[in-house]
């Protein structure tokens, strides 16, 4: 697949991220419930002056975790660690980080549900009682040696939350969900980028990028950065609707986000069965991919978008499929 619709950063969207990144609760737009439920536990505790709960951030990638962790850091005022769960291999590591806390620094810690076990339970009891147990040595005479922790808050993010132990769960008092965004929304994300980086954006350029960005602010801004490209190779530099449809043409992004690959497993499910259904593994060899690739790349937006569906006796394609392939759905496609 493409990476230019894939919700995951490439190093090239880290560093151009930086700039268009909010830095404050104010600067984030919508998840209007999140942002306030926040701006409440956030007030609370720099009006107390102690550290708010634990925070758990789930959902998809791209949808602004790691951005709001750095928001809580920013309007707490205090310093900020991010790690990653996968990055913490060794309780000891993590040991070494948390010894190393200010007080009241916020620890982010990406991808949370796959840090290792002994890691986990470490971090417990520093999510808990600001302490952790270091053990030195090995076998019988190994001793534990406490060791205090400053008072933080944890922000933990995670794409599956439901991966997580029940007692890491349990661990955090303030649980988000991020959900995809509106086209509308991206619409304003994409103005505030456009005005960040002095590109001239008209309303109908920056709708018809939001409607293609498949709900995810990293796809959106991704895409103004090449519609901003082509317009300023092969236009006047404005990114207008016009450069946004030759732009996308050209990048093979369609009218609903979709790119190569996702149309080949549709038009592989509708043409060569009947739209229905059939074998992941089936449909994978039709359109020359692993199962893993259509299972994990593609399928989540499709069926997301209504144009496929995973039933227990194979995937099919909805009506909605048939039609965005410019074909007429057979009486028959799921009824
Ligand atoms: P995640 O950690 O969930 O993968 P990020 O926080 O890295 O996602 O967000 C990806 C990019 O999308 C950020 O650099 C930011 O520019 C943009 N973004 C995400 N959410 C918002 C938002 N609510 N408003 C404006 N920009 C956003």
């Amino acid at each position: 697949g493409s990476m230019l619709v894939s919700p995951d950063a490439t190093d090239a969207d880290l560093a151009a991220e930086t700039s268009v990144r909010p830095k404050r609760l104010e600067e984030f737009i919508a998840q209007h419930r999140v942002r306030e439920q926040l701006q409440v536990l956030l007030q609370g505790a720099v009006r107390r002056g102690s550290p708010p709960d634990h925070i758990l951030l789930s959902g998809p990638p791209g949808l602004g975790k790691t951005t709001l962790a750095m928001i809580v850091a920013a309007e707490l005022g205090t310093g900020l660690r991010m790690t990653s769960g996968p990055a913490i291999e060794r309780s000891g590591d993590l040991a070494a980080i948390l010894t190393g806390l200010g007080p009241g620094d916020v620890l982010f810690i990406d991808e949370i549900h796959r840090i290792a076990k002994p890691a986990e339970e470490l971090l417990y009891s520093a999510m808990e009682d600001f302490r952790v147990d270091v053990i030195v040595g090995k076998g019988p005479g190994a001793t534990a040696i406490p060791l205090d922790v400053e008072p933080f808050t944890l922000v933990g993010a995670t794409t599956r939350a439901g991966l997580l132990t029940g007692p890491m769960r349990d661990r955090f008092g303030f649980v988000a969900h991020l959900d995809f965004y509106e086209p509308d929304a991206l619409r304003h994300i994409l103005h505030r980028s456009a005005r960040i980086l002095g590109v001239d954006v008209s309303d109908d350029g920056a709708v018809e990028i939001a409607g293609r960005s498949r709900g995810t602010p990293r796809i959106a801004n991704r895409l103004l950065r090449r519609v901003r490209d082509y317009a300023e190779v092969r236009g006047d530099g404005r990114v207008t609707l016009d450069a946004a449809q030759a732009a996308l043409k050209v990048y093979d992004v369609d009218e609903l986000g979709l790119d190569r690959l996702d149309r080949a497993v549709l038009r592989a499910l509708v043409t060569s069965f009947g739209g229905g259904p059939v074998g992941l593994s089936t449909l994978a060899v039709a359109v020359g991919e692993q199962p893993d690739t259509v299972e994990e790349v593609c399928e989540p937006f499709l069926v997301r978008a209504g144009l496929l569906a995973r039933t227990p006796r194979g995937r099919m394609a909805t009506p909605a499929a048939w039609r965005h392939l410019g074909l007429q759905p057979p009486d028959s496609a799921f009824g």
